[in-house]
């Protein structure tokens, strides 16, 4: 059987980051992913945003990886020519009673350490952005767009040439963890012997773990799937920074977002589905669309918006239950020795990835 020091499962934006650190560390690294090419999960379907850290409970893992991982991925991304974008955004609030909510967040903000937020009047943020409607914003001039896909490419160089090896068309079935080593199979009946293992398989790490031998069950939180629906905008952006409106219970409201080639989208929504594959987007949820963005955007035409893409949040809670942290596990934790398990890494997972890769290899 053949023996590898660390084996990350998943090559999507947080494997790769955690598979770099380790690399970096001097580690010999072999990330194994299912598909038969790196970032084709949850990592290629999202709004491509940098956070600024302005929501997340002060305190929580997501408020600090975060914060710490925006600037990281600013650097990183201009050290390493990775396009983005630090283009700004505005919340805006649409009703008075929304302005106090505006408050709110800003002094969450100020509490992560995020202290760039300005409270605009309705004519300062129609100054910035002359379609907007809206009664008040807050400016977050630290959000900015990556590419996503460019990011994952410099990660896999990166760890590539620290040593380390991405695997593809390799799709994990179950280990067997014992003190010395965690025996890994794969789908075809490969073995491999691992000091180190780093279970990042985003929305299957559940469904992964579950099947450790030796990781006792409780460990394993329970999956759930939030997906969100993306509305694409043909033309021109009508906005320069993204537009958000005050959060919602499981997401962040129906937002627009740009990309780097300037094309705008609407969503994520919010629905709940049961499987993982659950991934297409259906164009009768555009409807409730038109409602949501006029609020701040008046000018939408009907029938402007054509169906885009879907992606799925991995969440640890069920729909109703209160928002939770990333949850990631490390030997003192479930008490298998070299075994990291990364569940709940749903939004602001891209921006925290950096991040996240420094917190793991620190954890082992
Ligand atoms: C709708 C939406 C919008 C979002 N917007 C943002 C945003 O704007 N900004 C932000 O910071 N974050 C955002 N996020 C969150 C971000 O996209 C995720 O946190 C991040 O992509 C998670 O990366 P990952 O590597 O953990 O998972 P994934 O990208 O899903 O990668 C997991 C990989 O594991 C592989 N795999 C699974 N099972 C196995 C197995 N058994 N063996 C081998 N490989 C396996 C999969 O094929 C996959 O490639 C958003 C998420 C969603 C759903």
């Amino acid at each position: 059987m053949d023996k590898v020091d660390c084996v990350v499962i998943g090559a999507g934006v947080v494997g790769l980051a955690v598979a770099r650190a380790l690399a970096l560390q001097g580690r010999d690294v072999m990330v194994l992913e299912a598909a038969d090419a790196i970032g084709t999960g949850t990592s290629s379907r999202n709004s491509e945003v940098i956070h600024a850290g302005i929501y997340y409970p002060q305190g929580s893992l997501k408020a600090a990886l975060c914060v710490k991982g925006k600037d990281l991925l600013y650097r990183y991304c201009a050290e390493r020519g990775v396009g983005h974008d630090r283009c700004g955004k505005l919340i805006v609030a649409t009703s008075e009673a929304q302005v106090a909510q505006l408050q709110a967040i800003r002094e969450k903000a100020v509490a992560n350490g995020v202290d760039d937020l300005v409270l605009l009047t309705r004519e300062d943020a129609r100054t910035l952005e002359p379609q907007l409607e809206c009664v008040a914003a807050l400016h977050s001039p630290s959000t900015g767009i990556v590419d996503s896909h460019g990011l994952m490419l410099a990660l896999q160089g990166d760890l590539e040439n620290a040593g380390g090896l991405v695997v593809l068309n390799s799709p994990l079935a179950r280990a067997e963890c014992a003190q010395a080593a965690i025996k890994l199979i794969a789908e075809d009946g490969t073995e491999l012997e691992a000091k180190t293992v780093v279970n990042a398989a985003g929305l299957h790490a559940q469904h992964l773990a579950s099947r450790f031998a030796g990781l006792p069950a409780q460990h394993v939180p329970p999956s759930h799937y939030a997906k969100g629906n993306y509305f694409t905008l043909p033309g021109r952006s009508p906005f320069s920074r993204l537009i958000y409106p005050v959060p919602e219970a499981a997401g962040l409201g129906v937002h627009l977002t740009i990309d780097l080639g300037g094309q705008a989208k609407f969503g994520p929504d919010v629905q709940w589905v049961n499987s993982p594959d659950d991934l297409v987007v259906d164009a009768a949820r555009g409807d409730a669309f038109y409602a949501e963005v006029r609020k701040y955007w008046p000018a939408l035409a009907d029938g402007a918006l054509t169906p885009g893409y879907a992606g799925l949040r991995p969440k640890i809670q069920a729909p109703h239950e209160p928002a939770k942290d990333f949850m990631i596990q490390g030997p003192n934790d479930h008490g298998v020795a070299g075994l990291v398990n990364l569940f709940g890494i749903e939004s602001p997972g891209l921006t925290s990835s950096l991040a996240i890769g420094d917190y793991v290899s620190g954890l082992l």
